[in-house]
Formats: C-alpha cells, structure tokens, sequence
C-alpha cells in the first residue's frame, strides 16, 4: 500500500497543497482511517458513479476505527448509494428553474448564482450531484459572464448567492473580478456566498481573501457545519477571521441519519456555532435524492429536534426547519397553538387570548 512522506507544517497549511493532494481513491485515504476489505471495494464502487473527493485535512478528523462516525458517514462513499429505488439526480428541477445555465431563478428578487462545479470535498447527498463534480473545472469566463449579463439585465435582482459547487476556490483574482462585477450592477443590494471551506479547507480562508471581501460589502456567508466535531480549532478560527472582515457567517445543516439526527447532537452543533460568532440559519430536510436513502430521515425527526431547540436554548441559536422544493423553501414546524400535545412552554391557548380581547 502507498504511503506518503507526512506534509510539513507549511504544507498543511497551505489551501493549495490540500487541494493538490486530495483523497480520490481507497489507497491514500488508508493512511487517515482504517479500512476493511469491504470497505476498499464500496469506494471503488460507489465512488465511481458519483464523484467523491475529501481533503486530507478534513479525513484527518475522521475517527480511524468507527465506520458509522458522523463524519465518515457525509464523505465516504458507501454501497448502499446504489441501491435507492425512490431519489431523483435533481429533486429540486434546478435546470428547469435556470435561464442561463449559471443561475437558478426561483424567487422574484434573488438568485442562486453557480460559478464552479468543483468543491473541495463531494458531500455524498450533494443535490446538485446533476452538475457538481461530474466534470471538474470551474464554469468558464464565458458562462459567468452570461450569468453576470442576466443578474445585470433584471432590474428585481436584488440579492445574489454566489454558489457552486464551491465558490471559494476560486482564485483571489477570480473572486475579485466577479465581486467588483456584481458590484458594478446598481440593483444588487446584497452578495453572499455559499461555502464549505469554513471547515473543510479553513487554509483557503486567508487573511487576504478576507481583506479582499470586506471590499465589497455588504457580503454575507453561509456554511455548513453538520457535525460539532467538524468545529475545530482551525474552523473557529477561519470563522473569526472572517466575521473580524466584517462578514457575517451563518451556518446550513443538512438533517442526515447517524449523523446528526437527535436532539443532542443538534443542541451541541447549534451551542458549538454560537460559541464561534456563527448563527445556525437553517436545518434542510434531506432531499429525495438519487444514492441517500440510507442518509434519509423522516420530517417527524426534524420536527423533534426543533421542539427540543425551542425553548432549551438561545432563540437565536434556534435554526429554521425547511423543506426545499422546486417552488421555494416551505418552512416546517411544530405546532405550538392551542390543541398542540407536549410541554413546550410557548404553547399558547390563542382561541382565550382573543376571547378575554373580547373579539
Ligand atoms: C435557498 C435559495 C435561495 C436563498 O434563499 P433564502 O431563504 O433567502 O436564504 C435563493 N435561490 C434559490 C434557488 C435557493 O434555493
């Protein structure tokens, strides 16, 4: 088996030398977590159909003995991708929802602007597997562009979502051009950016990239923590570097069987993120997604979670349940009005209140 000489310091540190030697098949990944035989063939095979890659920094967090650590579980591949009778490649119709090939146009006044398809690790429920990954490379000058010329032709734009894949792996150079561009373009009020690096590459967030960004604002950014052990050190601190860029950070779980789908592990990522500056904004119900059965959850669980967040911690520590659907984001929560069972302390008896209004 092939083993690598240990990085140096610098090297580790540095954004590009992990992206130059991320984990794409069963052999380096060995050196991070122990593999059984079986193990090694599910990665050949499922890895195969849907693109998987992971930084050696992120592997190097992954419990070496535990296959069902939370972790594991969001990046390695696993056998059971194959066999999920019910999920679509793009449950969310995102290529019908697009009039250029860059941006998604769901909502009047904003939209999903997709400028790469690479990421720095492939989250196995990725649901825009229709496009992410499958080939690697950044969309090109032109297609930006023909994204730009649209966000700049409709005059509602007031909001644009920098997205991918990963947008920040982009160069510096890259970035700035396409900040200053949508900048350029009277009617955006409001740039953010949708990224995984926070905490799968924390390297790529420099102190120049943050410089570079507070040039722009207002920007805003939002990750995706799914597990408190995703929070290191490293994580914290490219989070504080870029709230101290004057960049607010919010925070978007996917709800995933194993891991993360109970009331505990949940209290901890959102106690964890508030602790970092960093503003749990939502929780996803897993999309109905080709390869996630296994990963799939019932909204009953979420609804669960939320019941056990409301009122237990910080109101703003308490994240937004969604269900996204081709139509939008269609919030979901429990019911805390009058006839709503259980002992939530908000439960209120509306139908008293307005009668003592005497309406
Ligand atoms: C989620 C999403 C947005 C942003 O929605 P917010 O609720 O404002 O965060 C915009 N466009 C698309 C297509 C989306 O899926």
């Amino acid at each position: 088996m092939e083993r690598l000489p240990p990085p140096t310091e610098a090297e580790w540190r540095d954004w590009r030398w992990q992206l130059r030697n991320r984990i794409t098949t069963a052999d380096p990944l060995a050196n991070y977590i122990n593999l059984t035989a079986a193990e090694r063939e599910e990665i050949e095979r499922a890895g195969g159909e849907f693109r998987w890659a992971v930084t050696p920094y992120y592997a190097a967090l992954m419990d070496p003995d535990d296959p069902s650590c939370p972790l594991r579980l969001q990046q390695v591949p696993s056998v059971q991708e194959l066999t999920d009778e019910l999920g679509s490649p793009d449950p969310l119709l995102e290529k019908s929802n697009s009039p250029v090939s860059a941006v998604v146009h769901v909502y009047p006044d904003r939209v999903a602007f997709k400028v790469t398809n690479v990421c720095p690790t492939y989250c196995r429920y990725c649901f825009r597997e229709y496009f992410v990954g499958n080939v690697e490379e950044h969309h090109t000058r032109e297609k930006v562009q023909e994204g730009i010329d649209y966000i700049r032709r409709a005059p509602a734009i007031r909001d644009v979502l920098i997205t991918g894949g990963d947008p920040l792996l982009f160069s510096d150079e890259r970035l700035e051009d396409l900040s200053s561009q949508l900048r350029s373009i009277e009617h955006v009020e409001l740039i953010r950016a949708g990224s995984r690096t926070p905490y799968t590459l924390p390297q790529r967030i420099t102190p120049e990239l943050c410089e570079l960004l507070s040039r722009f604002h207002p920007i805003w950014l939002n990750t995706h923590f799914n597990h408190p052990d995703e929070i290191t050190d490293e994580a914290a601190a490219a989070c504080d570097r870029l709230t101290r860029a004057g960049v607010p950070v919010g925070n978007q779980t996917v709800l995933l069987k194993g891991v993360n789908d109970s009331v505990e592990v949940m209290t901890e990522l959102v106690h964890r993120l508030l602790a970092i500056r960093v503003r749990p904004y939502y929780i996803y119900q897993c999309q109905i997604l080709s390869g996630t059965a296994h990963l799939r959850t019932t909204i009953e669980k979420g609804l669960e979670i939320i019941d056990g967040l409301r009122d237990h911690t910080t109101g703003f520590g308490v994240p937004t349940y969604v269900l996204d659907t081709p139509f939008g984001k269609v919030p979901l929560a429990p019911q805390y009005i009058a006839g709503r069972d259980g002992d939530g302390a908000a439960t209120a008896d509306v139908a008293s209140y307005t009668s003592r209004d005497g309406r």
